[in-house]
């Protein structure tokens, strides 16, 4: 993939990764792990202090202005920190989406900036205990009082709840329409009515701050609604391309590293008196690996060059869905293959491997499980499929396919 990236591509790789090398501290990871850490404000400021963070967001809001291209490079350079780190990371291309493609000016000055630049910390508030694959199903209810809306309801699994200064919320605005056109987001600020609790202990993942955020009677000024009254469906139609964009790039950096340690591993290890590569039922799983990553690449840089280039939004879906599959699965895939590769010491925590492991597992579930990125894809290329005539009929190549009477469909 080398070849591919443009000069100014491989400077901001580089850059990326000296912020990843010099700047989070190997102990930062481990106390996260340990559940010492309830959120890493510290990491996201040092990021923000090179300028890391919101890259496609416009300079004047603090960002580079860049592509998605731009973006997934320096994401997979983040994801070799395991999760929780990236998914921090993200969040504030995710929640900054929100704001950027739908925010007024105002908006975006007091929430995007300050995001951007490290001053603020974001979260997303989307899943709720009943479910989060129902996104239209939300039972979150906001009422209008005067100038303000009045917030009532719970989401669970919010990362970054229990650092965050404010968070992206979606909630029911009207009782008499269809789901799509009665929920609307918002933008709320801790404080009075909001309530976080750190409830549940996570087989991977941690440090992040994931938590249940309550919301009684939680008093938001009108002016924080983002993309209109009723007007959330839009909101979060957009900003599933970015997170499943960053759920798939981040993978990538993970499933990189834990293949380079069980690569070099094999490299060294001896067993029957030779070097454990040398056994084809190794180096086969290096092999099978690495072009498991190489597509898995390939595919989320389609995916980030079909949204750049404003492609068709139903391939675009299309494509992004799949990329997020396909790297998350591929992932689960190449950690657990070097888990294999390393043999028992890989089980330990010795090396980084099972707690990639262990982390790496969530990707397929989150920011919309992999069922439902396969639930899109096969409805936006059937809706493709129906939309054109084949290019040529290959249908008619074959010997006897003049045998109408033999082409039966009920
Ligand atoms: C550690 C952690 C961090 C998270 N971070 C956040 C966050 O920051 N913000 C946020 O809003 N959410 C977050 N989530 C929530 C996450 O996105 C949801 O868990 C996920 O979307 C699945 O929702 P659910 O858990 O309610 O499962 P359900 O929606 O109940 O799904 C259960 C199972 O049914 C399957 N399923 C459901 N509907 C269908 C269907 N129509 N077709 C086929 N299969 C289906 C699912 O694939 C899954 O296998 C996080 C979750 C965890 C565990």
């Amino acid at each position: 993939m080398e070849g591919l990236l443009t000069e100014s591509q491989r400077a901001l790789r580089d850059e990326v990764r000296a912020f990843v090398r010099d700047d989070v501290p190997r102990q930062l990871l481990l106390d996260m792990d340990a559940g010492k850490v309830s959120y890493p404000r510290e990491f996201l400021e040092a990021a923000a202090r090179r300028r890391l963070l919101g890259l496609r967001f416009p300079t004047e809001y603090g960002g580079r202005g860049l592509g998605w291209i731009d973006e997934i490079v320096a994401l997979e350079e983040v994801g070799v920190l395991s999760t929780s780190l990236p998914c921090l990371y993200s969040l504030v291309s995710i929640v900054g989406e929100a704001l950027n493609v739908f925010g007024t000016s105002e908006q975006k000055e007091r929430w995007l900036r300050p995001a951007v630049e490290g001053r603020l910390t974001v979260a997303e508030a989307l899943t709720e205990p009943r479910g989060g694959s129902d996104f239209f199903g939300t039972t979150t209810v906001a009422r209008r009082d005067g100038d303000r809306w009045l917030l009532n309801g719970q989401k669970r699994f919010i990362v970054g709840a229990e650092g965050a200064d404010y968070f992206l919320v979606y909630a029911r605005t009207r009782e008499d329409a269809p789901s799509h056109e009665s929920i609307s987001a918002f933008i709320v600020e801790r404080g009075p009515g909001v309530e976080v609790q750190h409830v549940y202990g996570l087989m991977g993942m941690r440090g992040g701050g994931t938590g249940r955020v309550y919301f009684r009677d939680a008093p938001v000024p009108a002016e924080n609604v983002i993309g209109g009254e009723n007007g959330g469906a839009s909101v979060f139609n957009q900003m599933m391309i970015p997170e499943r964009m960053t759920s798939g790039a981040g993978a990538l950096g993970g499933a990189r590293a834990a293949l380079e340690i069980a690569a070099r591993y094999s490299d060294r290890r001896k067993a029957f008196g030779q070097k454990i590569r040398a056994f084809e039922a190794v180096s086969f799983m290096v092999a099978d690996s690495i072009t498991l990553l190489d597509a898995a690449r390939a595919l989320v840089q389609a995916a980030a060059r079909s949204v750049d280039v404003e492609d068709e939004p139903s391939r675009v879906r299309r494509l992004v869905s799949e990329a997020k599959k396909f790297a998350t699965e591929s992932t689960w895939q190449i950690i657990n293959n070097a888990m294999q590769i390393m043999g028992g010491i890989g089980y330990t925590n010795v090396y980084p491997i099972e707690r990639l492991l262990r982390d790496s597992r969530l990707s397929m579930i989150w920011t919309g499980s992999n069922q439902i990125m396969n639930l899109l894809i096969q409805h936006e290329y059937y809706r493709e499929l129906g939309a054109r005539q084949p290019v040529r009929d290959v249908e008619a190549d074959a010997p006897d396919a003049d045998k109408e009477e033999e082409k039966v469909y009920e």
